[in-house]
């Protein structure tokens, strides 16, 4: 019987590892968490919809025989319930943490680290006027309260559901970027200031060239430490090698 891989995706990187897996003939799932509206879909199976918890998943490793973590690095929930479902209670299974390399060894002068989304809107508040928020949908409420009288363009790829305030402006669109519209963006929405997460690798680091050259400061919010002792590779070649040996 082929090897049964469970991806949890949600990243170009799970998307390219699904890709690869297929192509070599490897049984593969890939798990999405339902969450933008129109999905990026990797090849091969694709289950859609969180688990229920550490015991869903639990339940659910019984039609895999490993795992591969290749979830946002900011997705933290499921990627310490991907390390209790593994590592203890019935269900044991070899499981891998694909990760993107983050960007803490390009930072720049001009880039202020903090450690949460509200530390980061405090941050920006005190650093310009017209704040570009590329932090994603789901944490704009914590930027509301100090940015509410700022002339915020957030980009996201669904529109939130949350009331925002009038003088913020929502741009829906969808990664990977590149420089020129990069520098456009910040032009044309006169942006002071820029705020992103540590999200890392190469989609999303035009916009940290852009405000390089455009002179305007980064707010950058710090990666969640990885939950638990587990194999970590920081590229999709390191991940099909783990899972080949298996
Ligand atoms: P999260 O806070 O770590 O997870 C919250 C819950 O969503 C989990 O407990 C799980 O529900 C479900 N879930 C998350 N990822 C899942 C997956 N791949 N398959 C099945 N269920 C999943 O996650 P999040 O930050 O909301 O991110 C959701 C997804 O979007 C992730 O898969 C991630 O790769 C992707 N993403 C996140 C970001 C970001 O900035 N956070 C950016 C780009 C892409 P149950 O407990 O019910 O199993």
């Amino acid at each position: 019987m082929s090897l049964r891989v469970l991806v949890l995706g949600g990243t170009s990187e799970a998307r390219a590892l699904a890709a690869r897996l297929v192509a070599d003939g490897i049984e593969v799932t890939s798990s999405l968490a339902g969450r933008v509206a129109d999905p990026q879909l990797p090849v091969g199976a694709v289950r859609i919809g969180g688990f229920g918890g550490v015991a869903g998943l639990r339940s659910a490793l019984a039609d895999y025989d490993v795992v591969v973590d290749a979830t946002h690095p900011f997705a933290a929930t499921i990627s310490a319930n991907a390390v209790a479902a593994c590592t203890t209670g019935p269900t044991v299974r070899p499981l891998l943490r694909l990760e993107r390399p983050g960007w803490a060894d390009r930072s720049q002068p001009s880039w202020h680290w903090v450690d949460t989304h509200a530390q980061a809107a405090d941050v920006a508040a005190g650093l310009g006027q017209r704040p570009l928020l590329t932090v994603g949908r789901q944490q704009l409420t914590e930027f509301v309260p100090a940015l509410r009288e700022h002339s915020v363009l957030a980009r996201v790829v669904d529109e939130p559901v949350l009331q925002l305030p009038s003088c913020w402006r929502i741009l829906r669109s969808r990664g990977p970027y590149a420089l020129p519209g990069e520098l456009a963006l910040l032009a044309e929405h006169r942006s002071d200031v820029l705020v992103t997460k540590d999200s890392g690798g190469e989609y999303t680091w035009p916009k940290m060239l852009a405000a390089q050259q455009q002179g305007i400061p980064v707010v950058i919010v710090r990666r969640p430490a990885v939950p638990g002792e587990l194999p970590v590779v920081h590229d999709v070649d390191d991940a099909l090698t783990w899972v080949r040996t298996r």
